[in-house]
């Protein structure tokens, strides 16, 4: 089908601890802005129980109507049949889904079924025409790639914090519920019990405030400093791949290529060297702040203050300004 064709785009709207994650909304808003322009319509999809907070906050972040499909717990085969059954339905020029787990799980499937390529931690989407221009970093992030795409569905994973929500409060939109029956056959996979880790309760996705440490805070009782500082900062604590090695801290913490993809609005990097794989991670964060003894280490590149110095000594620092405040 031409892309100009098309009515709807279809954003697949992840809940987590019963709330629409972040960059659902940030797609949704995104979708919104694009569905405007071409006379569009917005449909969200959500996958679970009918809740009536996650049904409002997905109009109000730009859906015109919202699919419910109730199931339970998150399975592959079966969120994946259900998404290929909706687009089948409903024919979106682009489909959406954040770059989490979960997304990046289930949009290979949806482009499978329809022979298309699924472009993956999408940063920016231009439309030409016939065209679909999506911007995807490449080797860590070191390169933008310019996709060009002109079959539909459009199918993408969109990168946390490349597009800004827009909530609108009193928004109006259409509930649909659709039944869609997933053949027993093509479920290989079952959940056999939910074991939530204690460490999982970090939620570095959502944080406003990110301090991260790295190797160069020498040790598991430096580590604390970062802690410290992430606390009185009221954000939560980040590491690089060596640190979590060291164990230093749990792996849920990691952020970069083989971690989390973040996005706060304030990142503090302690004792990081900067390699492509952490930069790849954070370097979607509002405001960078490096501290590192070495003034020619490569995460002042990408950093808006640096502060060269002994990490172990200028945190404490730190900590005792910001009590002031
Ligand atoms: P280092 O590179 O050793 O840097 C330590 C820094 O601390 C140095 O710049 C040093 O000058 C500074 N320093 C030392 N002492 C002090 C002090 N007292 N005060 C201030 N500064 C000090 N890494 C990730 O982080 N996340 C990932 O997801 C990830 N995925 C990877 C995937 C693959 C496939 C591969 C191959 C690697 C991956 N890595 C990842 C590892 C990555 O390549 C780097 O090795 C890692 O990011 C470096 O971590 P670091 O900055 O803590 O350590």
């Amino acid at each position: 089908m031409k892309l100009t064709d098309t009515k709807n785009i279809m954003v697949y709207v992840e809940t987590k601890d019963g709330a629409p994650v972040s960059v659902a909304l940030e797609s949704l808003a995104e979708a919104r802005e694009i569905a405007d322009e071409r006379k569009e319509e917005v449909l969200a999809v959500v996958i679970g129980k009918k809740d009536d907070v996650v049904v409002n906050t997905v109009i109000e972040a730009g859906a015109d109507k919202v699919i419910i499909v109730e199931e339970e717990s998150y399975l592959f085969e079966k969120y994946a049949g259900i998404l290929k059954e909706l687009v089948k339905k409903y024919k979106p020029s682009i489909f959406m889904a954040g770059a989490t787990l979960a997304g990046k799980d289930l949009t290979p499937m949806v482009a499978k079924e329809f022979e298309t390529l699924s472009a993956v931690d999408v940063l920016n989407i231009r439309i030409d025409g016939e065209k679909v221009v999506l911007t995807c970093p490449v080797y860590g992030g070191t390169i933008l790639n310019d996709i060009v795409m002109n079959t539909t569905p459009i199918v993408m994973t969109v990168r946390p914090g490349s597009f800004s929500k827009n909530i609108v409060a009193g928004r109006k939109g259409e509930v649909i519920k659709e039944e869609i029956a997933v053949p027993e056959s093509v479920i290989l996979s079952k959940i056999v019990d939910i074991i939530k880790e204690v460490a999982e309760t970090v939620n570095l996705e959502e944080a406003d405030v990110i301090v991260s440490g790295g190797r160069g805070m020498g040790s598991k009782e430096n580590f604390q400093l970062v802690q410290e500082l992430a606390d009185i900062c009221g954000g939560v604590v980040g590491a690089t791949r060596p640190a979590i090695e060291d164990e230093w801290v749990p792996r849920s913490h990691q952020v970069g290529q083989s971690g989390k993809i973040v996005a706060p609005k304030l990142y503090i990097a302690c004792g990081i060297s900067g390699a492509t794989q952490h930069i790849s991670g954070m370097i979607g964060s509002g405001y960078i702040v490096a501290i590192n003894k070495d003034e020619d280490a490569p995460i002042f590149d990408v950093a808006d203050v640096g502060i060269v110095g002994d990490a172990t000594k200028v945190i404490p620092l730190l900590i005792e300004e910001i009590k002031k405040l």
